[in-house]
């Protein structure tokens, strides 16, 4: 429905590089990178958010709030209450989730296609309108806190990684766990994850992605125009390039530049 209207913010978008058949690969005005794969075999889509920022870019004694946010973009916006999303993704038929890493955040949502209007309108909603209720925050910390007990703090082998991780790369940030130190995650506040967030959630900081039975390309848009700040992404990656020893340059110096680069 808004298609048309806004397919003429792409209409001085450049073309990034040449893809496969079926596959497009572009930049919307407001920064937000965009890939379309195209596949009509059955009516459904799937829409992706990545933002290029993970848990190697938290800083030191803040490890776990990359995740952490991305429990609390469930919470709400002004125009949708907190779980309102997930419930109405899955009152269409559809399903939902997120995931965090070392150097990526990413949500998505699998529905019948023409429901990606819907899913697209809040996606953008909670890109720029994240409202987190001041009871939201300290029992979402619990969550997380919860999550990382059942999945580390009660496994040993989960343990014993997480210290070989720390050892391996004691001077970088891969060495933090992505879902965090359990005395750094206790401690994490709503202002901790209002500033991520202010930092680092914006459409040129993100790359969409919509694979399925999608609406012709050149049509596919978002329904935001608006700009954000530009996230320190190069700043991000200096950040990382501090002084280390040889053995941790051998272990992980070149993982880190290549994450550096695909974001610059
Ligand atoms: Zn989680």
């Amino acid at each position: 429905m808004r298609y048309a209207a806004l397919a003429l913010m792409l209409s001085a978008a450049p073309v990034l590089a040449e893809m496969p058949k079926g596959i497009s690969h572009f930049t919307l005005s407001n920064g937000l990178e965009a890939v379309v794969i195209e596949d009509h075999r059955a009516p459904v889509v799937v829409q992706m958010v990545w933002y290029k920022v993970g848990s190697a870019d938290e800083a030191p004694g803040k490890s776990g709030i990359a995740h952490y946010l991305e429990h609390l973009m469930f919470k709400g916006t002004e125009k949708m209450a907190p779980g309102e999303l997930s419930k109405t993704v899955t009152a269409n038929g559809g399903m939902d989730n997120a995931f965090t890493s070392y150097d990526y955040t990413a949500y998505f949502q699998r529905i019948a296609s023409d429901r990606l209007p819907l899913v697209m309108e809040m996606e953008a909603d909670r890109m720029e309108n994240l409202r987190i209720g001041p009871d939201d925050w300290q029992a979402e910390r619990q969550v997380v806190l919860a999550e990382r007990a059942q999945r580390t703090d009660s496994d040993p082998s989960a343990l014993f990684g997480e210290e070989v991780n720390a050892t391996q790369y004691y001077n970088h940030p891969y060495g933090r766990p992505v879902i965090g130190w359990r005395q750094e995650m206790e401690g994490l506040t709503r202002d901790d994850a209002l500033a991520w967030y202010s930092s680092h959630y914006a459409p040129n900081n993100a790359v969409l992605i919509v694979a399925g039975m999608s609406p012709p390309t050149r049509s596919v848009s978002w329904p935001r125009n608006t700009t954000a700040p530009s996230p320190p992404a190069k700043a991000l990656c200096a950040s990382r390039a501090r002084k280390s020893p040889s053995s941790i340059r051998r272990a992980g110096w070149s993982a880190a530049m290549r994450a550096c680069r695909s974001r610059s």
